[in-house]
């Protein structure tokens, strides 16, 4: 059978049902007053006035669906469409398009728009827990930064200082987290690195003047390759992971995204290493991936009306 028969992605009462269970593992979660597995089916009166996955709870007597208070929340849109598009989103290597979606899914190109910021916001660690800091005893890190796009105000290519700076740090074997950066400078990669990185981690960069003489104060030592002398690899110091994961970043963001302005940078950021974090590799299939997209959709209402309302005005602008 092909994923794309299965019945979440054609029938909206299926498509509840897997999105309960996803979000819901241990029964429905009222939003209004907390309580777990504590409500009641509503059944429709009419067929004609279905609402689908619709709950009363029975604690505070106030109603639900599993969309209350995620990136779907308030959307018009039916929830098949959203498994559709957060399948697609998180099964393409280099991410899907506006514009594919918009074809595929048959929606609008705003719809679709729409859609696609607000899986990225679900695919963002940031809004859900501090995120527990990388590395460790024994473990290795790579940093590195890379430049994309162009900023605002500049027309001519100058160097790279016209282009957004992306830094990301990569743990073999682990996990990626990546920075828009006004510029690198010793300051601001030392603040991140700080702040994400635990003291005892090893770390390998190239030659950048802010890494050396171990800039960076990480009590687990530093090492680097001298990409300037051709020198690319020396035993295990490199940093081909980080720059692995660059690639894919880029070729997506060249062949599939084309244009993406600077403020929406993390965006795009969020999505590219919640894939990479959430890799075959690490025995995690397009299924399992949707899924744990769609775990982080839960809970990011508040994100998503910002989202929204930033949308809104650029889209009037
Ligand atoms: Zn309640």
């Amino acid at each position: 059978m092909s994923v794309l028969d299965l019945d979440f992605f054609r029938n909206e009462q299926a498509a509840y049902a897997q999105l309960e269970a996803v979000l819901w593992p241990q029964g429905p979660e009222c939003p209004h007053c907390g309580v777990i597995d504590q409500a009641t089916k509503i059944k429709a009166n009419t067929p004609k006035k279905v609402r689908h996955g619709l709950y009363k709870c029975d604690a505070c007597k106030e109603q639900f669906t599993v969309t209350v208070g995620s990136v779907m929340h308030g959307s018009h849109l039916p929830l098949h469409k959203w498994l559709q598009a957060a399948y697609l989103i998180c099964s393409s290597k280099k991410g899907v398009s506006a514009k594919q979606i918009e074809r595929t899914i048959q929606v609008t190109y705003k719809s679709a728009w729409f859609m696609m910021h607000r899986l990225r916001a679900a695919m963002d660690p940031i809004y859900t827990a501090a995120p527990q800091p990388m590395g460790g005893e024994g473990k290795i890190i790579e940093a590195d930064e890379t430049y994309i796009g162009r900023k605002a105000g500049y027309t001519k290519k100058a160097a790279f200082h016209h282009k957004n700076t992306v830094f990301s740090l990569v743990e073999r074997g682990g996990e990626v987290r990546s920075f828009h950066l006004d510029r690198a400078d010793k300051q601001i990669v030392k603040a991140i690195v700080d702040a994400n990185v635990r003291r005892e981690t090893r770390h390998y960069t190239d030659g950048a003047t802010w890494y050396q003489n171990n800039a960076l104060g990480l009590d687990g030592g530093h090492d680097w390759v001298d990409h300037g002398k051709e020198e690319w690899v020396r035993g295990d110091v490199h940093t081909n992971t980080v720059e692995g994961f660059f690639s894919v970043f880029k070729r997506g963001m060249k062949g599939i995204y084309q244009h993406c302005s600077e403020k929406h940078l993390h965006r795009y950021l969020a999505e590219f290493d919640f894939r990479y974090n959430n890799r075959e590799r690490l025995g995690i299939d397009d299924t399992k991936r949707t899924e744990n997209a769609l775990k982080g959709a839960k809970g990011k209402r508040l994100t998503y009306r910002r989202t929204r309302e930033q949308l809104d005005s650029q889209a009037t602008s």
